[in-house]
């Protein structure tokens, strides 16, 4: 099936509301315009510098998601045109997006990490540490970042269970996120969990952002 079909038998699935992120990182120019053509405009990459170049050489309606990890240093290369940074695992890189977008004169959107997976290697903020993160004050002072929802992966294992369970805990964090500090922040309003493998688990826990790659493109040879 074509880049197209894939996309659109997934997004036949997705429910109302809904929005898919093509994961377009290692993919070619030509892979991206394919989705374009067929009418996607949101893709996720994982590399600052890799964003860039394809911001800079593909048309300019796309909405360029960040979703890998980020060095502080790098955010500068991409604060002029990024869309949403799902990925902020501190309040060094949540002020540094900060510092960035005042310089111009954006204000950038951006997801909270959680780390909910067993895996040490996934960054993200542990659940029982967010709170101190919100009343840092931090959140206060940075005007010109959104806050617009949680961000999350789940291990990387056949158990969909286990899957579940973490995805749960993603979507409990939202909840009481939304009820509590953010109630009068209408903008809160997005849940990205969901890949190839697991997208359908998170949609059953209410996932509002789904981010797919190797199940439109096909297996990665990179990460
Ligand atoms: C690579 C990546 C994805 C997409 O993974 P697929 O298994 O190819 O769908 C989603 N989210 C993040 C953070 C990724 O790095």
């Amino acid at each position: 099936m074509s880049i197209a079909g894939r996309i659109a038998e997934i997004e036949a699935t997705l429910p109302e509301g809904v929005q898919l992120v093509v994961v377009s990182k290692t993919r070619s120019q030509e892979e991206i315009m394919e989705a374009y053509a067929a009418g996607h405009r949101v893709f996720g990459e994982n590399r600052v510098l890799d964003m860039v170049d394809k911001f800079d050489a593909l048309p300019k309606d796309i909405r360029w998601h960040m979703i890998g990890h980020v060095q502080s240093n790098k955010v500068k290369h991409m604060a002029p045109f990024v869309d949403l940074i799902h990925g902020i695992d501190s309040a060094k890189l949540f002020e540094e997006v900060n510092r960035q977008a005042q310089r111009y004169d954006r204000v950038v959107d951006v997801l909270l990490q959680l780390h909910v997976a067993k895996e040490d290697t996934k960054y993200g903020f542990r659940p029982e540490d967010i709170n101190d993160f919100i009343i840092s004050g931090a959140i206060q002072e940075c005007t010109n970042v959104r806050i617009r929802g949680i961000m999350g992966m789940a291990t990387n294992t056949p158990n969909e269970d286990q899957v579940a369970t973490e995805f749960g805990r993603l979507k409990l964090a939202f909840n009481h996120l939304k009820k509590g500090h953010f109630r009068k922040w209408e903008h809160f309003d997005i849940l990205s969990m969901g890949m190839s493998g697991d997208y359908h688990i998170a949609l059953e826990l209410d996932a509002t952002m789904v981010r797919v790659g190797s199940a439109i493109f096909g297996p990665r040879k990179t990460v």
